[in-house]
């Protein structure tokens, strides 16, 4: 299947939604903004052999994970997505099934969150598959939850559960996994419905997605804001999954990546459960003192970000 007809099955399959005034088809996709609103612009690569296998990975999850990505940015900063644009490189070798299954992933997706495809670009690649999906989103004026807004004193939580993707991968290196014993890693839900509630409510002084890791996102945090942070090992909320279900090994929870919770600080009182999801508190923001991890028995250890980082050997 040549570029233009692919472009035509894409631009069949998308819908149109409120933001986009004119979507796939011409130079540019005219968007709309609210009134009042500045808008959210985020970008993120999907890398074959980098961010999935395609021995491991089913096109539909991958096309899924590939939006939830760039949602889960814009849920970090407790925007709205408004429109999300898709930019495709594939080899000659990909099939068409292929392609099929991987936009009905996307698409699934993009109808869950009521987000337009408005756009994008198709071309052949030198060898594999890679795409960037972008989202632009909108807040209103001047409240976008920022990494640097934390303070010390400000307790620091997390949504969901951690380490259950890092898990699947650990597991999938030895074998077969079912999907479904893997939620989190397979099926992992972008939490947009809590970032943007804690930005109504004015809750969250810093946010951030844990796409990288724990540790790795936390120091985000603390070096936009300028503080250190302790955390307690204990209430680390760790994943269970697996068959049978197990928590998940604490490094995993502590640096595994591409969980897509959101890690917030708040200087108030935050519920247990925001939309429906479970929230915890794990510590709180300190005076600029790097990480430290206070375990059960009161022993206290450096808290070293070991999460994922690109061009090192992770
Ligand atoms: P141009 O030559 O201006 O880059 P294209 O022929 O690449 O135009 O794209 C035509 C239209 O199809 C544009 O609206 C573009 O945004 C859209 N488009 C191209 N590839 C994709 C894709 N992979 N997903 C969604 N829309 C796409
Ligand atoms: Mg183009």
């Amino acid at each position: 299947m040549g570029e233009k007809s692919l472009i035509e099955l894409i631009r069949r399959r998308a819908r149109g939604g409120s933001a986009v005034i004119t979507g796939i088809g011409d130079d540019c996709a005219v968007l709309r903004v609210p009134a009042g609103h500045q808008m959210l612009v985020t970008t993120d690569f999907t890398l074959e052999n980098v961010h999935f296998r395609r021995e491991w990975h089913p096109p539909e999850v991958v096309g899924w994970r590939c939006l939830t990505r760039g949602l889960s940015d814009i849920a970090a900063i407790g925007g709205e997505p408004r429109a999300a644009f898709l930019s495709m490189a594939l080899d000659r070798g990909v099939s068409q099934k292929w392609v099929n299954r991987f936009l009905a992933g996307l698409l699934e997706a993009a109808e869950e969150f009521r987000v337009p495809l408005a756009g994008g670009d198709t071309a052949q690649s030198g060898g594999g598959i890679q795409a960037d999906i972008v989202v632009v989103g909108s807040v209103p004026k001047g409240t976008a939850v920022l990494r640097s807004g934390a303070r010390p004193g400000d307790g620091i939580y997390v949504t969901g559960e951690l380490g259950g993707s890092a898990a699947a991968i650990a597991r999938m290196r030895k074998g077969k996994v079912r999907a479904a014993d893997y939620e989190r890693h397979f099926h992992p839900v972008a939490r947009v419905k809590v970032g943007q509630w804690l930005r109504r409510r004015g809750l969250a002084s810093a946010m951030i997605d844990v796409s990288d890791g724990l540790s790795t996102d936390l120091q985000h945090i603390c070096k936009e804001s300028g503080v250190g942070a302790e955390i307690e090992v204990a209430k680390i909320p760790r994943a269970r999954v697996g068959r049978p279900a197990q928590r998940v090994e604490m490094d995993q929870a502590l640096h595994g990546g591409e969980d897509y919770e959101l890690l917030f600080t708040s200087p108030k009182k935050v519920p247990a459960k925001v939309a429906g999801i479970p929230i915890t508190k794990i510590g709180q923001i300190t005076q600029n003192g790097g990480m430290v991890l206070a375990e059960k028995g009161g022993g206290r250890r450096r808290l070293v970000a070991r999460g994922w980082e690109h061009f090192k050997r992770n």
